[in-house]
């Protein structure tokens, strides 16, 4: 029993706030909060578990707490005793039992929607303003809150569902309790609560849980670079060295080939890794091993706790990279296959490949990701499909990159997308045309990769990025009460939106059965006269895909030129009209039209 004397003691916070058994790795560190916690000795009274050091930072506040959980501990509630003196205070930690469901992973058979949790649909509005919480609900202002939460992700899974994707990537769901321009999540202040805005702890296991019992996947969005500047620690920082400090603000360069240049300046180095992402997002500092077990074990908690399919880990080579790939092998060795996708953005396909898994760099460097966002190939879509074809511009852009896989183990791994929620959505970018819209989908459902797809692509919403970030992330039609068009039923939709929805949706439902899509070989051939083929190939298939750039003219297959990989071919069934194609030995395909043929 806890004296009188102590009513101010208390333990504020203990994170993580469970544990579990069975884990490889037996070890686990406690962060533990509370007025002059580090001066406490604790020790551990439950069968199988036992501490094994105190850590303690220059700040009294903190104690971290190294436990060893061994293999024969079974889940209980584990009574964990701090004294100083005569001072006594008791926590009883959670040991829950280990996830027995192994995680799905992600490959080349899936396609990923993203969404931003704010911005797809309210199904709560009762939540839209916390009082906790500082910033409230404006949904008039395209920086502001606009009170889309779990509940309306969870009411529409059907409709994403239906839409022929397999799993999702939501944006951070996380506590951002900041002043100002916290919706899209990046600014994290608690790294174990979701934010009430959009849910509970609860909710979200229960979103996950639904997806599975839908067949669907679920990709987690992390940060390990920064948090938000109004995280709990900053007002009480377990240590100097916590984050990067300067006396003055300083701002990252954002010139992340400082990490392969093998000519770097230091000083460039050390201000890419350690300047902050924005004045609201101080840099956290992975070189200290308490913050990396930290953040580590944050990571295998919200896979073991919640069941999540994959993770999707932000700004991957803005921290120490060292560090990251320890964090990307300790969640990979606790639980084999696990997805994660680091947000890798280089305009260039071999600083790209400097991240993919098993890649060998000429400095050493292993990230142990399992897989990486193709910004290059993104890129090029934006302007493949809407310039002059000649040696390098058009459609030549497409099999350049591509052309340059062997920089890749496996090139299959990547992430490929048509936009995301930090760029220009691809129908602005290119000038708002269904036929532009329609052959880059073709194409990037059936090149090599795995597809992601930005909530809202379906419909064709627009999105300019020089307006501001606010614009890339529109509401979902439909997601809130009281809106004029809704997208879910289908309901006020313009034909061309129409057009797009059916459109994108045959194709991912068709894609979601094709096997040989998914891993059959490709093989392309060099673009000529504005037009790009390809095949999807393998022992008992084969996919002719024909990209026909020119505005104006339709141009005419000759079989001769394909030979080696049509051979034995007599018909093709064409994916997009569900017409046949009677004859392989000459045919014609329309100006900027995709043809997708199953050949026979
Ligand atoms: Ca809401």
């Amino acid at each position: 029993m806890i004296s009188t004397a102590l009513s101010a003691q208390k333990i504020e916070r203990v994170e993580p706030p469970s544990w579990f058994t069975g884990m490889k790795d037996t070890g686990l560190q406690l962060m533990v909060y509370g007025k002059e916690i580090g001066s406490f000795d604790v020790i551990a009274d439950y069968p199988g578990v036992k501490v094994t050091k105190l850590v303690k930072t220059g700040n009294p506040n903190y104690l971290f707490v190294n436990l060893d959980i061994s293999s024969s501990a079974v889940p209980g509630s584990v009574k964990l005793t701090f004294t100083q003196g005569k001072q006594k205070l008791v926590h009883n930690y959670p040991l829950l039992g280990h996830p027995a469901e192994p995680a799905k992973g992600f490959n080349t058979s899936d396609v990923i929607y993203l969404l931003m949790p704010d911005r797809f649909a309210n199904g709560d509005p009762s939540n839209d303003n916390v009082d906790a919480m500082l910033e409230k609900v404006s949904r008039a202002n395209p920086n502001g809150r606009h009170g889309g939460d779990l509940k309306g992700i969870s009411d529409h899974l059907d409709y994403i569902k239906d839409l022929g994707v397999t799993g999702i990537w939501l944006n951070p769901f996380l506590e951002n309790n900041q002043t100002a321009y916290s919706y899209h999540g990046y600014s994290i202040t608690d790294l174990y609560c979701v934010d009430p805005r959009y849910g509970s702890n609860e909710d979200f296991k229960n979103l996950v849980s639904k997806a599975h019992d839908t067949d669907m996947k679920l990709i987690m969005d992390m940060i390990c670079n920064h948090i938000g500047s109004g995280h709990w620690w900053m007002k009480d920082l377990p240590s100097e060295d916590w984050i990067h400090q300067f006396s003055t603000f300083t701002r990252t360069n954002y010139r992340v080939s400082t990490n392969m240049d093998p000519y770097a300046a230091k000083s460039d180095a050390d201000l890419s890794e350690k300047g902050w992402f924005d004045n609201t997002m101080p840099d956290l500092n992975q070189s200290n091993p308490l913050v990396e077990t930290y953040l580590i074990q944050n990571s295998l908690w919200w896979i073991a706790y919640f069941g999540i399919d994959g993770i999707r880990m932000d700004t991957y080579p803005y921290p120490e990279k060292n560090m990251m790939s320890r964090w990307a092998k300790s969640i990979t060795d606790e639980f084999p296959g696990f997805f994660i996708v680091g947000e890798v953005w280089y305009q260039q396909e071999a600083m790209t490949a400097y991240w993919a898994l098993d890649k060998v760099n000429s400095d050493g460097y292993q990230s142990n990701l399992p897989s990486v966002t193709d910004f290059p190939l993104s890129l090029a879509t934006h302007r493949a499909f809407n310039e002059p074809d000649n040696w390098t511009d058009g459609l030549a852009r497409l099999y350049n990159i591509l052309s340059q896989d062997f920089l890749y183990p496996d090139p299959f791994r990547n992430v490929i997308f048509l936009d995301n929620h930090d760029m220009t959505r691809f129908f602005t970018e290119t000038g708002m045309r269904l036929d532009i819209y329609k052959m880059a989908l073709s194409f990037i459902l059936t090149t090599r990769g795995i597809p992601q797809f930005y909530y809202g692509t379906e419909i064709v919403m627009e999105g300019d990025k020089n307006r501001g970030d606010g614009y890339l992330r529109g509401d979902f039609p439909g997601g809130w009460p009281g809106d004029n068009k809704n997208a879910f039923t289908g309901n006020g939709l313009t034909t061309t939106e129409k057009d797009a929805f059916d459109f994108t949706g045959k194709l991912l439902k068709w894609r979601k059965d094709k096997e040989v899509i998914h891993t059959g070989k490709l093989k392309h051939y060099i673009p000529e006269n504005g037009l790009y083929v390809y095949f999807r190939y393998n022992k008992n298939e084969s996919v002719m895909v024909i990209l026909n750039n020119n505005e104006k003219n339709s141009v005419t297959i000759n079989k001769d030129r394909y030979a080696e990989a049509m051979a034995g071919f007599t018909k093709g069934y064409d994916v997009i009209t569900g017409k046949t194609v009677d004859d392989l030995t000459s045919f014609r395909v329309g100006p900027k039209t995709a043809m997708i043929l199953e050949l026979k």
